[in-house]
């Protein structure tokens, strides 16, 4: 049975506790205060960090957030029995500014067990091998991908450092480069994998996008492979609710922004439901994709309109959990790029299977269909159960992770990163990072709010005192893709 369509729904209530929370659009005014020193549009991590940093400098904050939850692109939830997390759900010490984060409200990480199979896809079908080959190969194959990178990302969170030599390299899909490549059938199929999950398609996905995330993990395989092990034992909810509490802005959840509305020494912002609410600054913390259904006035300028029409957030992602009775063990699989799941996987004991799709044609409303296409990679599976999360459907997210397109970084990345007027704008789609993470959310949300941010040089993990299981990274790989 299909459990839900994941975004229609508004998940656990997460106001109790915090003063300050109104959960009704009900277009009063909890407090009866209708100007703010600045409003943040969205609670996600970006709006949520950008709250409470202006909350430390004195300001007075309305967080407005359309859903009836916290946590955007981050929701953590039950599946059965399971705690799951329909979207983002891993961290690393690579990731300063979510590492810092968590260092800070003391929160507890876990490691995923990792596979003890992989399946990768040849030309005659899926062969299984150890994790330990299977991904020393990955590495062998993905290095010369990005080869030039320490070159022209020597600054991995300064990607406009060579100006000069990523420009025109801006140009380049991954498609591109993977023909550029000219890897052969057999080898390209395992990297379609991870190139058409993030592309969406790998026509789509800009090579410099993945590799300034290869610059940002150390241009190792190990650290680009290994951001996807370590998760927040209470969930991603835990750091959210942390830095709601730390800050205490007003919230005021179930209140889509209709409107945005410039006026001499003020913005007016109002909402679907009608309440107006004014400030002398307005943090847009709402992904790109969504900017062109929040009407401005004066309109955005021709940068903003351009990122937002052609879209940042990956279209077509899906994420489904699985309750497969068979097979039982710990297991990842990869298929190629068309297929209507790209990567999938049991990373835990007595833990649902995650998948990943990008395949538009996939009916996950169709339970027969559903299995069917895990039969493809796995020939035996048996489907009792499944729930999945479609962020393109959702209309606050309207796509997946951000994950840049050609040319959208040398032509847009500096302009939308601008103020519009007392107009910021903040979202992991912003970040000069980790764009697409929750590390590139905070520290996107930290600039807007004018906060300082990090740049350790890479491969040095910011100190703090989270709880660090002692793991050996090789052995591991994440559903979320690399
Ligand atoms: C399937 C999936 C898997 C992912 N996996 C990982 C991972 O493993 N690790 C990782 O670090 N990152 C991962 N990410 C990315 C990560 O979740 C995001 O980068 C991050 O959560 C984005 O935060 P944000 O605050 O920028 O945007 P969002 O979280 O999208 O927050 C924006 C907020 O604005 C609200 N909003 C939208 N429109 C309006 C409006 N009109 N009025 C008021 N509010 C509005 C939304 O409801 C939302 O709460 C994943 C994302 C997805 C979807």
């Amino acid at each position: 049975m299909l459990r839900t369509s994941g975004l229609a729904i508004a998940g656990t209530a997460l106001s109790a506790g915090f003063p300050g929370i109104a959960e009704a659009a009900d277009g009063a005014d909890f407090t009866g205060r209708t100007s703010y020193d600045a409003i943040v549009v969205g609670a996600g991590l970006a709006g949520l960090t950008a709250a409470r940093e202006l909350r430390k400098k004195g300001r007075r904050v309305l967080v407005l957030e359309a859903r009836g939850r916290i946590g955007g692109r981050t929701w953590t939830d039950t599946f059965n029995s399971w705690e799951i997390e329909r979207g983002g759900a891993w961290v690393d010490p690579l990731q300063p500014h979510v590492w810092r984060e968590i260092s800070r409200y003391n929160l507890t990480i876990v490691a995923d067990q990792g596979p003890e199979r992989v399946l990768m896809p040849t030309p005659g079908g899926f062969t299984e091998s150890d994790p330990v080959a299977a991904y020393t190969r990955q590495g062998e194959l993905f290095t010369p991908f990005f080869d030039g990178s320490r070159e022209y990302f020597p600054k991995p969170y300064a990607p406009f450092t060579r100006e000069d030599l990523i420009t025109p390299l801006d140009r380049f899909s991954l498609r591109d480069r993977l023909n550029q490549l000219a890897y052969s059938p057999a080898d390209e199929l395992r990297m379609t994998s991870t190139t058409g999950l993030y592309g969406s398609p790998s026509s789509r996905g800009s090579m410099l996008q993945l590799a300034q995330w290869w610059a940002l993990a150390g241009w190792n395989y190990t650290g680009f492979s290994g951001v996807n092990t370590y998760r927040l034992a209470q969930g991603t909810i835990a750091l959210a609710n942390a830095i709601l509490a730390d800050g205490q802005p007003d919230l005021k959840l179930n209140s889509p922004v209709a409107s945005v509305t410039q006026q001499p020494g003020r913005v007016k912002v109002v909402t679907r439901a009608g309440a107006a609410y004014t400030a002398a600054e307005v943090i847009m913390a709402v992904p790109v994709n969504v900017w062109k259904d929040i009407a401005f006035s004066p309109a955005l300028p021709r940068a903003h309109r351009d990122a937002t029409a052609q879209g940042y957030g990956v279209p077509r992602q899906r994420k489904l959990f699985l309750d497969l009775a068979t097979p039982s063990d710990r297991f990842i699989a990869e298929a190629p790029e068309g297929s209507p799941f790209v990567i999938m996987g049991r990373l835990n004991d007595d833990a649902p299977v995650v998948a990943f799709s990008v395949d538009g044609t996939l009916n996950v409303a169709d339970r027969a269909h559903v299995e069917a296409a895990v039969r493809q990679i796995l020939p035996s599976a048996t489907l009792r159960d499944y729930t999945v999360s479609d962020w393109e459907a959702d209309e606050f997210s309207r796509g997946g992770p951000a994950f840049r397109q050609p040319f959208q970084l040398t032509r847009l990345h500096k302009a939308i990163n601008q103020p519009f007027g007392p107009v910021k704008f903040c979202a992991d789609d912003l970040a000069l990072g980790w764009i697409g993470y929750m590390d590139g959310a905070i520290e996107s949300g930290l600039r807007a709010a004018g906060s300082a941010t990090l740049s350790p040089t890479p491969g040095t993990a910011p100190t703090g005192r989270v709880a660090m299981p002692a793991v050996d990274r090789k052995v591991y790989r994440s559903v979320f893709g690399l």
